[in-house]
């Protein structure tokens, strides 16, 4: 008999119908013997629909603590309706919030990080013979206040519970069958990966494939959590996130390309080139909590320079103002900025291993004419920013450059 915990994505208990599908799926594990505990996300668009409102009540700056309280009630409803689809189904069910499980977070409203996991009310309902059914995406904080993990944080709920419990596995069921070599939405010739590690999902994650939480990767590696992406009603083996990378190494030097259009570009011109500069542009905004990512400096010839970096595009107006301060001190010629930037990256251990690898990657794109306005790279990734209009071209040009196209079915 194993412990298992399965989380099931907004689309997944997105009607009344699905969470009844859901439901029998359940089932059908608990008559396996199996002991079981699910998180739910809230109704698909429902997070949404509830942001947009708190936005409309408060000209666009909702107070964190408040939205905490509104958004939470989304996976509120789902819980209390997949435990009645259970209960009617005659398996023995109880839903909690995560303040009633106590998940303890820091009080980082809108972001909280998971402090604790008091286990004992779930083992009791294990032990009684009960599903247990989580609200993902919640926790609550010392004093009592609600808080919430950031969005797409039922993934990490899923993964700290199974990792508190010492579940056998945690399961990710979602929209789609696994986790593929890139988003299958704009590459239809991408491919599902039988295995991925944990470091290489890790960087997929935090350059922007969405499929899983970045936190939930860094949980599941932390605590050692197997982990499993699978199609909520879709047979099959799904992706398993693993520590072991020897058997990977067998696979393409390019596990996977990611992409991001949440980042904006501010360059600052006409610096002078003197020591401590970058510290002088950028101590600012990391004093205005905003995080950069990357970094380019250009000398020029008149001993000046160019700096440019990348920030959120949440964080460019803010960004912004900043740099135009700096910019007086300073005496620097101009502050520019540009949102319509994406990043491309790809990702792979198999990199530590092979040479030539960022060549390839400009060859591919210079293929195609992309211009490649900034680069970064580390032991297993090549990101590029380029103009955000060739994103989709750029993505499916490296997936073809790396050999990850799915080869072409009869009749195709
Ligand atoms: P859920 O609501 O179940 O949490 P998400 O929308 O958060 O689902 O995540 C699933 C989606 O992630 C897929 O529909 C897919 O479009 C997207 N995605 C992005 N990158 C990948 C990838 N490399 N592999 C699989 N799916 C990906
Ligand atoms: N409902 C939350 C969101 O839409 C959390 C989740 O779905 O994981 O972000
Ligand atoms: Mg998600």
């Amino acid at each position: 008999m194993a412990l298992i915990v399965q989380k099931f994505g907004g689309t997944s208990v997105g009607t009344v119908e699905r969470i009844q599908q859901v439901a029998e799926k359940v089932k059908k594990f608990r008559e396996n013997g199996d002991d079981i505990v699910v998180v739910v996300s809230a109704m698909s668009g429902e997070t949404n629909r509830l942001v947009e409102l708190a936005k409309q009540a408060s000209d666009d700056q909702p107070v964190p603590r408040e939205l905490d309280v509104m958004l939470s009630t989304g996976e509120q409803v789902t819980i209390a309706l997949l435990t009645m689809a259970l209960i009617r189904r005659g398996v023995p069910a109880v839903s909690y919030t995560g303040n009633q499980v106590r998940i303890l977070t820091d009080s980082a409203h809108n972001k909280a990080r998971i402090l604790q996991i008091d286990d004992q009310k779930l083992r009791a309902d294990l032990k009684a013979g009960r599903v247990v059914v989580v609200a993902g995406f919640q926790g609550v904080d010392e004093h009592g206040n609600i808080t919430t993990l950031g969005r797409g944080g039922s993934d990490t709920t899923g993964v700290a519970l199974a990792a508190a419990l010492k579940a056998d596995e945690c399961q990710i069921y979602t929209d789609v069958d696994g986790v593929y070599t890139t988003d299958p939405r704009v590459v239809p010739q991408a491919q599902r990966l039988e295995k991925i590690t944990f470091e290489e999902m890790l960087e997929m994650a935090s350059l922007g494939s969405k499929v899983l939480q970045i936190r939930s990767v860094e949980f599941a590696g932390k605590y050692n959590v197997p982990l499993r992406v699978l199609h909520s009603f879709k047979e099959g083996p799904g992706t398993l996130i693993t520590i072991d990378e020897e058997e990977s190494m067998e696979q393409p030097i390019i596990s996977g390309i990611a992409f991001n259009r949440d980042e904006a570009k501010l360059t600052i011109r006409g610096v002078p080139d003197i020591p401590g500069v970058a510290f002088k542009i950028l101590g600012p905004v990391s004093a205005a909590n905003i995080e950069v990512d990357m970094i380019v400096q250009n000398v020029a010839h008149d001993n000046t320079t160019d700096f440019t970096f990348t920030v959120h595009r949440n964080d460019y107006q803010a960004a912004q103002q900043v740099l135009e301060n700096t910019a007086r001190e300073l005496g620097a010629r101009e502050v520019i900025g540009d949102i319509k930037i994406a990043k491309v990256s790809i990702v792979g251990v198999g990199m530590r291993s092979h040479a030539g690898v960022a060549s390839r990657m400009f060859e591919a794109l210079a293929k195609e004419n992309i211009n490649i306005q900034m680069i970064s790279t580390s032991e297993i990734k090549v990101s590029v920013v380029i103009e955000e209009k060739y994103l989709e071209l750029a993505v499916r040009a490296l997936h073809t450059a790396f050999e990850l196209d799915a080869p072409a079915r009869q009749g195709d």
